[in-house]
């Protein structure tokens, strides 16, 4: 089949690789014309695991293009996806102006018959938008289908090639027969493709990010009060996950959720559910946790250095949302870290792949080191942010060689608490009692 995606970030370019993987012929469309260049010369501009190779097969195969010209894409492409921002908007609603002003381009420049399919997180009624939009100019038969996307940063190729499930919102009986045979590859193993109206579709997405949100934030929160009444949330957590009502996943308490999911989506879902008259309580309160969570450690921070950080070092290891991505959107380092400049604290970071975007945002105020182990030279003590692998089993006596003092901040809960009083570490974590 022949299919154009409108915008390659994240979820467009994921979604263009692997389509082409299964024969299809892809161009991709963005507005930026050196990330465009960029995949030109054959170089993935985003860190995605796995995303290199599937993307150098496909373009040598010829099956993955890429151009900066609307036209040339809506000129190919039967099924063209819209993979565009939708930021929050001032009022904590989604911005939809990326994917309205794209529409009403389509609708100027289609003219035989299309499936428009949107995968951005858009609020409910936005597929009514669109195709109003587009009726307003095209002269051909169209569709409009709303996709939401479910990948997952880190693992984005996986969840694409062996979703759990394919939401389809259609009204239509032509586009939906086309997005079953586009999908059919996919789900072979006999997982779902869920077809529904488009404003279930619209819906499912955001309720499904603001419940995992919400499953965070409880656990952040009962994490809390473990510290207050010395229970250790690790067992809690553990004891809990053995419900399969409940499950193991998302149990993990820490200093919060990030990325540019999330968050915006809580904050839309909420704002959504206002200008339908309806007070989503439980999303405000998850609002307010996740925010207070992400500086959770400072105070225990600032107490450790008799509230005196200035001059201090700190070594940070983690700065992206989560682990294996290079995105630092909303990411809780960020917000921990301006707490920690603003107290004259000097910090010495290291994550694997996010220091290019991290530098974009804090300049010269951080001190960005080669390696893990370089961020600690002469620190007062590491601070934990995000959960990278390479951190899980570092080496203890080295970390005691390099720091100053032998004190870690852990936002992330790595080790065990016993290693690290046998190891003779101060150490704090989340919801489990302090080691001194
Ligand atoms: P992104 O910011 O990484 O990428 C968006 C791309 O669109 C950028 O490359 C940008 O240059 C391009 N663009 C902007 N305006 C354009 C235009 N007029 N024409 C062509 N290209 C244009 O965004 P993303 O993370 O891929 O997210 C896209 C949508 O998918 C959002 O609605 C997001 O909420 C949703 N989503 C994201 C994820 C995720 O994990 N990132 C997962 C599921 C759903």
């Amino acid at each position: 089949m022949k299919i154009s995606v409108i915008g390659t970030g994240y979820v467009g370019l994921v979604t263009g690789t692997c389509l082409a993987e299964t024969g299809n012929e892809v161009i991709c469309v963005d507005i930026d014309k050196t990330k465009v260049d960029k995949m030109r010369n054959g170089e993935v501009p985003i860190y995605e695991p796995h995303l290199d190779v599937l993307f150098e097969r496909n373009i040598k195969a010829n099956r993955l293009k890429f151009t900066t010209s609307l036209a040339e894409g809506l000129a190919h492409g039967e099924i063209i996806f819209l993979a565009l921002p939708t930021p929050e908007d001032e009022d904590g609603s989604a911005d939809l102006s990326y994917v309205l002003s794209v529409s009403e381009e389509i609708g100027k420049k289609i003219s035989n018959y299309k499936v428009i399919v949107d995968k951005s997180t858009v609020p409910v009624g936005t597929a009514d938008k669109v195709r109003a939009i587009i009726a307003e100019n095209a002269k051909c038969e169209f569709d409009v289908v709303s996709n939401p996307e479910f990948l997952r940063e880190g693992f984005a190729v996986d969840d694409f090639m062996k979703p759990e499930r394919i939401v389809v919102g259609s009204s239509s009986e032509r586009a939906t027969t086309l997005m079953k045979k586009l999908y059919s590859p996919f789900v072979r193993s006999g997982n779902p493709i869920i077809v529904m109206d488009e404003k279930s579709a619209e819906l499912t997405k955001y309720a499904s990010n603001s419940f995992l949100a919400t499953k965070i934030t409880f656990m952040n929160e009962i994490a809390n009060y473990c510290e207050r009444v010395g229970a250790d949330v690790d067992m809690v957590r553990a004891g809990m996950g053995t419900d399969s009502r409940i499950g193991r996943r998302f149990l993990f308490p820490g200093i919060g959720y990030g990325g540019s999911c999330f968050p915006k989506d809580v904050k839309a879902l909420k704002k959504a559910g206002k200008d339908a008259d309806y007070d989503f309580k439980i999303l405000k309160s998850v609002i307010e946790i996740n925010s207070a969570q992400k500086t959770i450690l400072l105070p225990k921070i600032d107490a450790y250095f008799n509230d005196d950080l200035k001059g201090k070092t700190i070594a940070v290891w983690g700065l992206a949302f989560k682990p294996e991505t290079d995105d630092i959107r909303e990411a809780p380092s960020i917000a921990i870290m301006d707490a920690l400049l603003e107290k004259g604290a000097i910090l010495q970071v290291f994550d694997p792949e996010a220091m290019p975007n991290i530098s974009k945002r804090f300049g010269d105020k951080l001190t960005y080191s080669e390696s893990m182990y370089s961020a600690l030279e002469e620190a007062d003590a590491l601070l934990i942010c995000t959960e990278w692998s390479i951190f899980r089993t570092p080496d203890y006596n080295k970390l005691k060689e390099l720091l100053r003092n032998p004190v870690i901040f852990d936002g992330r809960n790595l080790y065990n608490i016993n290693d690290m009083e046998t190891e003779g570490f101060t150490y704090i974590s989340i919801g489990r009692k302090a080691v001194n």
